[in-house]
């Protein structure tokens, strides 16, 4: 199910640094929104107030009407896809173990979690008989941010937040990742 967000009066202060200074903005269930900025102008700071990583030094945000500040950190990361730059993935374990790592987490049976895996790799146009079983360096730096992304997906989280998750890669390949996950987020 997918979530509405809103930031009410959110302001971040790190020591002498003002990153964020009073953000309204509201966020449709089922929409696709992109923050642009430069460089510092705190553009993460703002995802990170979402599941909590950064906590407001005054206002609140809101998902479906109710304060993050009210929830859990673990409840609320749990409902919270998150992909980073430079893709973040367990450098040890295969693909797959990858992609279900938050469903193994939340305690999925293993046909199920193994399903999945295959279904979000055929979503990003990757055979899953051919990069299941791979490790992260096994892989292209695109496949590597494709897994990324597929990653946070795995549980239908109710948002998405990804920071800049195809920052690294190069522009004619990056629209075609950017274009994927269009038509992903179309279909789910
Ligand atoms: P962006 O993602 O748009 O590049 P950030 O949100 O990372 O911007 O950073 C916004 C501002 O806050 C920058 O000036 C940055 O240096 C500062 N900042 C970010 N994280 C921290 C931190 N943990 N401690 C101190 N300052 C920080
Ligand atoms: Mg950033």
């Amino acid at each position: 199910m997918a979530a509405s967000l809103a930031f009410e009066g959110v302001t971040k202060r790190y020591d002498s640094t003002q990153a964020l200074a009073g953000i309204d903005l509201t966020v449709e269930p089922g929409s696709f929104v992109a923050l642009v900025g430069a460089s510092g102008s705190g553009k993460s700071t703002l995802l990170k107030t979402i599941n909590r990583l950064v906590e407001p030094s005054s206002g609140e945000v809101r998902i479906n009407g109710e304060p993050t500040s009210s929830l859990h950190k673990h409840v609320l990361r749990r409902r919270i896809g998150y992909a980073i730059q430079g893709h973040g993935l367990f450098p040890h374990h295969t693909v797959a173990r990858n992609i279900g790592a938050v469903p193994e987490l939340l305690g999925w049976p293993r046909q199920k979690i193994s399903a999945r895996v295959d279904e979000l790799l055929n979503l990003f146009s990757m055979e899953p008989a051919r990069f299941r079983d791979r490790f992260p360096y096994e892989l292209s730096g695109g496949q590597q941010q494709r897994v990324g992304v597929a990653r946070a997906l795995a549980s239908r989280p109710d948002l998405m937040l990804m920071d800049e998750p195809f920052g690294a890669l190069d522009p004619i390949i990056r629209a075609r990742a950017q274009q994927d996950l269009r038509r992903i987020q179309q279909a789910l």
